[in-house]
């Protein structure tokens, strides 16, 4: 049976993973979901360290299954990167987080969002004409979009990904690089791509007071970012000490349940206008 999570977020399920025939079938589903529009996407704020105020917002994707419920990304998001169907899973969470920032703006939150872009996305080199064409048709300035890029794999072709990259920042689209030291991601990549931004993994911050291994490593993190002169970013933050002990080390942005889950667009508006009013 399907694992149950904090709000009613159906996680990883055994029996998805086995034999091919079950594969084979969530792959069509996942197909005709992505076609019908069942994928929403969950916004989870982020704020700054210093004046807990919101300062973005990171869009999660789910899947609205007809029969299985709301899926969380790590159900189908592994099978997608396998079988190609990230690409449309990425173009249309683009798609609908570009809308989300406009109907904010709209409202006067001018909230910055992060969108989780695969590695693989950087061997396209058509990707960032893709991005481009996505923040014209929503009329959003390319400064309110970040692009977490995570790597579950080795990037293949380093000089195509750098081009992609160089494209993406010419335009001013921010540059992230998501679970930092976890997977692929390599200290090599500072020197030869810059990003904008360093996203500490929530495995080294939700322990970071009571683990001292985890708190040197994310003082690591935040102290190789700040003398690089990037932003830091540490999910995960499930306490007022984690939130505590990161402003003691000057990291500059936090997320995690402390602050707010995942939420749908509508209740992170209401949030906003909350925390706006103090
Ligand atoms: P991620 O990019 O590392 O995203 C952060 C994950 O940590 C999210 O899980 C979020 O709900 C969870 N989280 C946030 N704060 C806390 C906390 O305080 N404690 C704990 N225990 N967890 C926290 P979620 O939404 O299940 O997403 C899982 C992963 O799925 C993401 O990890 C990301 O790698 C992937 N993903 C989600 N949406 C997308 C998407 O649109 N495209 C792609 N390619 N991947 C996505
Ligand atoms: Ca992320
Ligand atoms: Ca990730
Ligand atoms: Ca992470």
């Amino acid at each position: 049976a399907a694992k149950r999570r904090h709000g009613g977020v159906t996680g990883y399920d055994a029996s998805l993973d086995e034999g091919d025939a079950s594969r084979l079938s969530l792959q069509s589903e996942l197909r005709q979901g992505i076609e019908r529009g069942e994928l929403v996407v969950f916004y989870q704020p982020k704020v700054d360290v210093a004046t807990r105020m919101p300062c973005g917002a990171e869009a999660l994707v789910r899947w609205q299954h007809p029969e299985r419920g709301l899926l969380a990304p790590d159900v189908f998001i592994p099978l997608a990167e396998e079988t190609g169907l990230i690409d449309l899973i990425t173009a249309e969470v683009l798609d609908q987080a570009l809308a989300q920032i406009a109907r904010w703006a709209e409202l006067h939150h001018e909230l910055p969002v992060s969108v989780n872009i695969p590695a693989r996305s950087l061997s396209d080199a058509t990707f960032p004409a893709t991005v481009a064409a996505a923040l014209d048709r929503h009329r959003v300035r390319p400064e309110l979009l970040t692009l977490e890029i995570t790597e579950s794999a080795v990037i293949a072709d380093m000089m195509r990904a750098g081009e992609v990259l160089g494209g993406l920042r010419e335009q001013g689209v921010n540059i992230s690089i998501d679970d930092f030291g976890t997977g692929y991601s390599s200290i090599a990549h500072l020197r030869d791509m810059p990003p904008h931004e360093l996203k500490i993994d929530r495995s080294f911050v939700m322990k970071m007071c009571e683990n001292s291994r985890d708190e040197t490593i994310v003082r690591a993190v935040v102290d190789l970012a700040r003398n690089l002169r990037l932003r830091v970013v540490a999910e995960g933050v499930e306490t007022e000490s984690a939130l505590q002990a990161l402003d003691e080390l000057g990291c500059h942005e936090a997320q995690g349940y402390h602050i707010s889950r995942p939420l749908p667009a509508a209740d992170l508006t209401a949030w906003l206008a909350g925390a706006a009013s103090g």
